[in-house]
C-alpha cells in the first residue's frame, strides 16, 4: 500500500508550516515539520557550547541525540522543546547546523521513516526536491522578503519576544542565502512543484488553493 506525501517547501517565513498544518488538518493527515528537527540539534549544540563552526563535534551530537516530531510536538531526546527551538539565537544558528550534509542525512533518514507508514503532509526546504521526491503533490510557497519578515516579526512580537523589525529581516535574508547556497540538498523549487506567491493571500486563499488542486481543480 502506498501512503499519501505532500511536500510543501519554500523560504522561511513564506507561511509554510501555518498551510502545511491546516492542510493535515483539513485531509486529517500527519503533519511533519523538519525544521523543528534541524531547529532541536541547534538549540542542543547552543546549550552544550559547541562551536557552531565545529562540524564535527555537531556531527557526533546529531547521532547520539534522539530527535522526533510526534503529534505536533518537537522532541529533544524525550523532553518537548517546542518553545526553545523559536528561540533568536536558534533562528541565529540553525542554518549553519542544516548545511553539514552528514547531519542533513541523519535527520532525512527519521523524515523517511516517518513517511513510510502513514500519509503526511512535511514542510521544509528540501521535502521536494530530496527528501520525498516522488511525493504526490509538491508545493512551493514564495513571498517577498518584506511579507515573510513581516509576519515572522508579528509571530515573535507576540510571544513576548524583544526583538526589533531589522534584525527579523537581516535573520531571514541570512538564513535563505546560506539555505540556497549550501551544496547539499538546498532550498530550491523541484521542477515539478506548484509555485505559489503568498504575499497578498490569506492562510485560507492558499489552504483553498491548494485544496482545490488536491481534489483536481487548477
Ligand atoms: O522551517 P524553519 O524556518 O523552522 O526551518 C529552520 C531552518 O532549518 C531553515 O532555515 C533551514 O536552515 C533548516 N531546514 C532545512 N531543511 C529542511 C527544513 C529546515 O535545511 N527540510
Amino acid at each position: 500500500m502506498s501512503y499519501v506525501q505532500i511536500a510543501v517547501d519554500g523560504p522561511a517565513g513564506s507561511g509554510k508550516s501555518t498551510i502545511a498544518k491546516k492542510i493535515a488538518e483539513r485531509l486529517n493527515i500527519t503533519y511533519i515539520d523538519t525544521g523543528a528537527m534541524y531547529r532541536a540539534l541547534t538549540y542542543k549544540v547552543l546549550i552544550n557550547n559547541i562551536d557552531i563552526e565545529n562540524e564535527d563535534a555537531i556531527i557526533e551530537l546529531a547521532r547520539k541525540s534522539k530527535i522526533e516530531f510526534l503529534q505536533d510536538n518537537i522532541y529533544l531526546d524525550n523532553d518537548i522543546v517546542n518553545e526553545e527551538i523559536r528561540l533568536p539565537k536558534v533562528s541565529k544558528n540553525v542554518s549553519y547546523v542544516a548545511k553539514i550534509p552528514q547531519v542533513r542525512k541523519i535527520l532525512v533518514d527519521v523524515q523517511r521513516k516517518l513517511a513510510l507508514n502513514q500519509d503526511v503532509v512535511m514542510d521544509g526546504r528540501d521535502i521536494g526536491t530530496y527528501v520525498l521526491k516522488d511525493a504526490n503533490l509538491k508545493i512551493f510557497l514564495t513571498a517577498t522578503v518584506e511579507e515573510r519578515s513581516r509576519r515572522r516579526y508579528s509571530e515573535l512580537k507576540n510571544k513576548g519576544l524583544d526583538v526589533t523589525f531589522d534584525d527579523v529581516r537581516k535573520d531571514i535574508i541570512n538564513r535563505d542565502k546560506i539555505d540556497k547556497e549550501r551544496k547539499f540538498a538546498p532550498l530550491i523549487e523541484a521542477d515539478d512543484a506548484i509555485v505559489i506567491d503568498t504575499t497578498d493571500l490569506s492562510v485560507e486563499d492558499v489552504v483553498d488553493k491548494i485544496t482545490s488542486i488536491l481534489e483536481g481543480g487548477q
